[in-house]
């Protein structure tokens, strides 16, 4: 990733703490949405580190995952995969489990969504805990495809969320 550009994007990241509960510094990413010039950033500061990287499509977790990586996408020419919130994909899923930094949930993946040969680089805005990006690893291989990397915005390295990642190429942008 371009880490030159990390000190200007976290310009854009605004804490705000106890949000949604007490004791979470929540890093709300809208300012960075916002600003063209940001937004345009982030995305060729990610997705050049994936360029030759034979990636196929990119996974998405919901919700700001969509946003980022939805762009990261477009930069590398491909397409996206949405990994939602149980019960709002309307076609047959895969499911997994996993464990936020606060509360626990299950994400789903359609089944036909990639298969055997595809190379999918998983995109979401966080990595805390690293629970939710372990689910979407493990959806992606239920589906037959390679994980090809984690990439995300911002890492909170304190949380050690990349523990639950061992072996995986994960990388992010902007660090805590
Ligand atoms: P985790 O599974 O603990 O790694 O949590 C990652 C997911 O929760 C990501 O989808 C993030 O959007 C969200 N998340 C967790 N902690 C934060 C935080 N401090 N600020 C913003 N989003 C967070």
């Amino acid at each position: 990733m371009n880490d030159e550009n990390a000190p200007y994007l976290k310009k854009f990241i605004r804490d705000v703490p106890d949000f949604p509960k007490k004791g979470i510094v929540f890093k709300d990413i809208t300012p960075l949405l916002k600003d063209r010039g940001a937004f345009n950033m982030m995305a060729e500061s990610i997705a050049v580190s994936y360029e030759d990287a034979g990636i196929t499509h990119v996974a998405v977790i919901e919700s700001r995952g969509f946003l980022l990586g939805s762009a990261i996408a477009s930069q590398l020419g491909v397409g996206v995969i949405p990994i939602r919130k149980k019960g709002k994909l309307p076609w047959k899923v895969h499911q997994a489990s996993y464990e936020l930094e606060y509360g626990t949930d299950v994400v789903e993946v359609h089944q036909d969504a990639a298969g055997p040969g595809d190379r999918v680089l998983i995109v979401d805005d966080v990595i805390a805990t690293g629970g939710t990006a372990k689910a979407a690893c493990e959806l992606i291989e239920k589906l037959g495809a390679k994980v090809a990397g984690v990439a995300l915005l911002i890492e909170l390295s304190f949380l050690k969320g990349r523990e639950k990642l061992p072996g995986r190429d994960v990388q992010a942008l902007i660090k805590y």
